[in-house]
């Protein structure tokens, strides 16, 4: 009998599934709202397959960094951020940066740097052009990675240039691609609530917009599990939805779990999402966003073994080795700061999928 129930309750969504067409906000929220979620699980899965995916998992090696922490937006749930009298503030230099990522290329070969930081007020914009343009420089195989949409409208407020007039001015000295952050939730709602110091999310689709007409693919997020609600997350997938219609530059969504330790929430009784939860995220983002070809299940947010689960609700990709991740861990993350390529490899194999070792615009690199 219940079989029956969950059979019918998702039944049209199904159909709609099957036939390639495209789900609306009403079933967004009917998903989001099913608490069956081996059915999402399922449903997802067939999502991604009927819509050409295979086997493949895919993982980058990549290094994180991050060139300060200091900030003046002061989202409510940031524990990353720390203003520049705190003693354990940190603006490195593009020197000191490439040293760093030199030292660490001769132990992990990676071929990506993914690097983002603070809206420090204390810079100015040549000071990221001279990272950007040393990094290049220093290792010119390595995909640059760098920046969310909220720093280069940071960018454009230190120096008065356009959106577009900095990102070429990034690109030119060696800019590969935009990661995700900033996106947080779109709805002014929860934005009022959670980072009113942020700049509204218009800005943050155009600098995406900007980006991908100038032909700079991007990233994706969405960090849930605060105050927002169901319809407010898929109206957020919905956004993104539409954004990937006009300009198709976004090359994965990576939902990003809220992780409450040392922020305000922490003190307001605010707990971690739950797994279920997690992986509903997963098959729903799969399931609503029929254009971005790549859905994250991120390891740091959510551990290894979750996202090795992931792998059957929507997820193809594990993001990667990662090297020193700080923000998540500022926030309380307990999983590993890196793993190794030979960990992956084998949590995708048992996984019962394939891994492939990519670089940052899914060109494959190594099949294990
Ligand atoms: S999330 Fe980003 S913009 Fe917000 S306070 Fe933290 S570092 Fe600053």
């Amino acid at each position: 009998m219940a079989l029956l129930e969950r059979t019918d309750l998702l039944a049209p969504i199904r159909e709609k599934v099957e036939a390639g067409e495209r789900l609306d906000l009403e079933d967004g929220l009917q998903l989001m709202e099913s608490d069956d979620i081996l059915a999402l699980g399922e449903l997802a899965d067939l999502a991604r397959r009927v819509r050409g995916g295979g086997d493949e998992v895919y993982f980058v090696q990549n290094l994180y960094l991050n060139q300060t922490n200091v900030c003046r937006v002061k989202c409510k749930f940031c524990a990353f951020a720390v203003t520049e009298k705190q003693s354990d503030s940190y603006t490195y230099t593009g020197e000191e940066l490439v040293e760093d990522a030199v030292r660490q290329r001769g132990l992990s070969g990676f071929t990506e740097i993914h690097m983002v930081g603070g809206e420090s007020p204390h810079v100015d914009f040549d000071y990221y052009v001279e990272i950007v343009r040393r990094l290049h420089e220093a290792m010119p195989d390595v995909h640059l990675k760098l920046f969310t949409a909220s720093e280069i409208h940071h960018m454009t407020t230190l120096s008065g240039l356009t959106h577009e007039e900095v990102l070429r001015e990034l690109r030119d000295a060696g800019l590969g691609s935009l990661p995700g952050g900033g996106a947080e939730v779109f709805a002014d709602r929860v934005r009022r609530l959670v980072a009113p110091g942020k700049e509204h999310p218009d800005f943050w689709f155009h600098v995406h917009d900007t980006a991908h007409r100038l032909g700079i693919p991007t990233h994706c997020t969405m960090l849930y599990g605060h105050v927002e609600t169901y319809e407010e997350r898929v109206d957020h997938l919905l956004r993104l939805r539409e954004q990937q219609d006009r300009t198709g530059g976004f090359l994965a969504f990576i939902p990003l779990a809220f992780h409450p330790e040392h922020t305000v929430f922490e003190r307001r009784g605010w707990r971690h999402t739950t797994g279920s939860d997690d992986l509903k995220l997963i098959a729903v983002s799969r399931l609503m966003l029929d254009n971005i070809p790549n859905i994250k299940a991120y390891w740091i947010m959510m551990g290894l073994p979750l996202a090795q689960v992931a792998l059957h609700f929507g997820a193809n990709d594990v993001q990667g080795t990662v090297v020193r991740e700080e923000i998540f861990h500022a926030a309380g993350a307990r999983t590993e700061t890196e793993q190794k390529i030979p960990e992956l490899v084998r949590v995708i194999h048992e996984a019962g999928r394939a891994p492939v070792q990519r670089d940052t615009l899914y060109n494959e690199l190594r099949r294990w």
